[in-house]
């Protein structure tokens, strides 16, 4: 055991060669902690290697053999590829050689020479009954006894420029020798600690078995979620302990907007309604994320929110992510609340109010409703009366943006509508500082979607089928999928097809829509569109959100495998919105076994939630976490799919923690640990 504080800068560390230093910090080790801390991405067990009859397969198999010659190829004009040609040297009933290819690596041959000794990591390919390993990992091996790289189940780890996994594990093997364990206590509440903090660090990078690596490796995943949940606490229990001025909700209005809809909430609308009301009466602050999928009517329930909260004299502000969506807020608003005598008002980046609305802030009420997109964040005039926030399709916009919104009232409700479904688990993540209402139920009299996957050859029935639905005076979208981020070459990309489809749907009207179009050409389309002068909208995924035309029937959806599952269940909710039948074609132009697969889900339920769960098995959580609009940190070592149950653990160790000791008195090291982490990502999402 050594004596080695874990706050020592890297650059004191002896065993570490200067002139490596500066890549470990590119990597952010910059402590001896760091180093500590860095764990391995995956391991190789180099006690047993693999020795089964080779046969293709997308795992990737673990080899040991020597080197019996290298080479140079030429396959066509590509510029030559370094070869190796591997002799197992395990228990190997197979006496074939084992050819290792790397494209474009000249280097590899200053690297790789004759007689050594290899341990290789790779996807089995066979061509012409010879076995190939493209550009697999590898690593030389020196000694075999006695060694910390062989004989043993190996850390493999991520590393950069400069690095390789032989030196952080040489560096990482002393390292556990030298620091003092006193100096890197644990956060963990007592009776979660199952391991020591020394054996549990050892056994992440050199476990003796599998068992052993299991349970430290649950250790640390537990660690960095209760970590995050503690951070999610802290936040959550900030707003809830500021003050807000309890509102009195009588019902008068409110009762009268509900008894002019059209139609009756559904039980599951009314339950979350009355839950929210209550809410906004207590002096608490309400945060509140209000899931449900498309046309499940949320809107409806925002609106009665608002109502509720102008009649008890206060300010609400509504903010959309898009531009469409917006105006589309605005005139429902509108149309529900001005016969109420509650004043909405429209701000954007164009246009402030809409010519001919009444100006901000004159309802007799004092009250008011302000419906607008980001502009409102850019907004800087305080907002004293503001008492509701009400965020819609919260994903797309960031925990600061939020929090932005907010600080322009004095600490209003907060009510964030999503209809993008997310799994448990990413909740409790993403929106671990809210609480959660669902509405599960659909409106009843909803038209059914029926969805179908077809290949792209079968375009010819599908356009018959759509001129029979205009010829009945339907309408429909097509829509052309995000092939790049690049908003520029999506819309080019839509606009042949629209060329295309209009031929293909003469004479129907055919129009264009995407978000590249100056806002008033789009906001025609879309009321075109909207009053039937359209038939057909082509367009980019600017119709996901939101839009609600009862008389569009069809949606067909191309290239559809190039969408996430979620995504797609968001597009076809744009249709089956009135009561008649409608269809949804996923048009798929790559004809994979998983493309198929993951799309048949599709047609096989229209729980948003499950969609959510599949689409996150298929795809991993990456782009839903780790990102800016999250406003989280990145996950070094859980995996929330493979650890939901730890994450739940952790949430419910860190509200229990916290409602026992807020300030966290009892826990010095845990709370110090909370702020530097709270500044260090406060620093990172500074700026988005
Ligand atoms: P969401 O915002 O959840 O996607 P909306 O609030 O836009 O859904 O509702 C979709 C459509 O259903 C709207 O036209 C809305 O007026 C209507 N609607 C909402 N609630 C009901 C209900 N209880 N019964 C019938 N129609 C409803
Ligand atoms: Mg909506």
């Amino acid at each position: 055991m050594g004596c080695l504080p874990v706050t020592i800068p890297v650059k004191n560390l002896k065993w570490i060669p200067n002139s490596k230093k500066s890549y470990l910090a590119r990597i952010g080790i910059n402590t001896l902690k760091d180093l500590l801390l860095h764990f391995p991405r995956r391991y190789e067990d180099r006690t047993q290697f693999f020795s089964a009859q080779p046969l293709e397969s997308d795992s990737p198999v673990c080899l040991f053999g020597i080197v019996v010659k290298t080479s140079f190829q030429r396959y066509g004009h590509n510029p030559p590829c370094f070869e190796a040609e591997i002799e197992p040297q395990h228990a190997n009933v197979f006496s074939h050689r084992w050819t290792c290819r790397w494209f474009n690596s000249r280097y590899l041959a200053k690297i790789i020479s004759v007689n050594d000794k290899i341990v290789i990591y790779g996807k089995i390919r066979i061509r012409r009954q010879r076995i190939y390993l493209d550009h697999p990992e590898f690593e030389i091996i020196e000694e075999l006894q006695d060694s910390i790289h062989f004989g043993r189940i190996t850390p493999i780890y991520p590393c950069g420029d400069g690095l390789n996994s032989r030196l952080l594990r040489e560096w990482i093997f002393v390292a556990l020798q030298e620091f003092d364990p006193k100096t890197i206590p644990d956060i963990l509440p007592p009776k979660e600690i199952v391991i020591p903090r020394e054996e549990a660090l050892q056994n992440i990078h050199f476990p003796p078995n599998f068992e052993t690596l299991e349970k430290a490796r649950k250790q640390f995943v537990l660690e960095e979620f209760f970590k995050l949940q503690c951070l999610l606490a802290r936040r959550r229990q900030r707003a809830l302990s500021s003050h807000s001025t309890p509102k009195i909700v009588s019902r008068k209005l409110l009762n009268k907007f509900l008894s002019q809809l059209p139609f009756s909430l559904t039980t599951s609308q009314q339950e979350v309604l009355e839950e929210l009301l209550a809410e906004i009466a207590e002096p608490r602050p309400m945060r509140r994320l209000l899931q449900g999928d498309v046309g499940s009517g949320k809107t409806v329930i925002a609106a009665a929110c608002a109502i509720a909260t102008v009649e008890a004299g206060w300010q609400v502000a509504l903010m959309a992510p898009t531009q469409i969506l917006a105006n589309q807020h605005f005139k429902n608003f509108h149309r529900w609340l001005s016969p109420l005598g509650i004043s909405v008002s429209l701000v954007t980046s164009d246009q402030r109010t809409l010519p001919g609305e009444l100006p901000l802030f004159s309802s007799p009420f004092g009250g008011d409703v302000i419906i607008g997109t980001h502009a409102l964040l850019y907004e800087s005039t305080p907002l004293p009366k503001l008492g509701l926030v009400i965020i819609d399709e919260q994903h797309k916009f960031g925990v600061e943006q939020r929090a932005r919104l907010l600080n322009r009232g004095i600490c209003p409700d907060l009510l964030i509508m999503t209809a993008t479904p997310i799994p448990r688990t990413l909740t409790q993540t993403i929106h671990g500082d809210l609480d959660v209402s669902f509405i599960r139920e659909r409106p009843a009299l909803r038209g059914t979607i029926k969805t179908l996957v077809r290949p792209s050859s079968h375009l010819p029935q599908i356009t018959s089928f759509l001129r029979n639905e205009l010829s009945q005076g339907r309408q429909a979208y097509i829509v052309y999928p995000l092939i790049e981020e690049s908003e520029k070459i999506q819309a080019a990309a839509a606009t042949e097809r629209y060329e295309f489809w209009k031929q293909a749907l003469a004479p129907y009207t055919v129009e264009l829509l995407h978000g590249r179009m100056p806002a008033d050409a789009k906001e025609k389309t879309m009321q075109l569109f909207h009053q039937g002068e359209i038939s057909v909208l082509v367009s980019t995924t600017v119709v996901e959100v939101g839009l609600d035309v009862p008389n569009a029937t069809v949606m067909v959806i191309e290239n559809a495998e190039r969408f996430g599952l979620a995504q797609l269940h968001q597009l076809r909710g744009r249709v089956g919105r009135g009561q008649l039948p409608s269809t949804c074609f996923l048009i798929q132009s790559e004809n994979t076994k998983i493309a198929t697969e993951r799309l048949s889900t599709l047609e096989k339920t229209s729980d948003g939630f499950e969609i959510a769960e599949a689409d996150w098995r298929f795809r991993g959580p990456g782009d839903l976490l780790g990102t800016a609009q999250s406003g989280l940190p990145e996950l070094r070592i859980g995996d929330l799919i493979r650890d939901s149950h730890l994450m739940e653990h952790a949430r419910k160790t860190a509200l229990e923690l916290f409602s026992q000791d807020p300030s966290l008195a009892n826990y010095p090291i845990l709370l110090q640990t909370l702020v530097q982490f709270e500044e260090s990502i406060s620093q990172k999402f500074a700026d988005t």
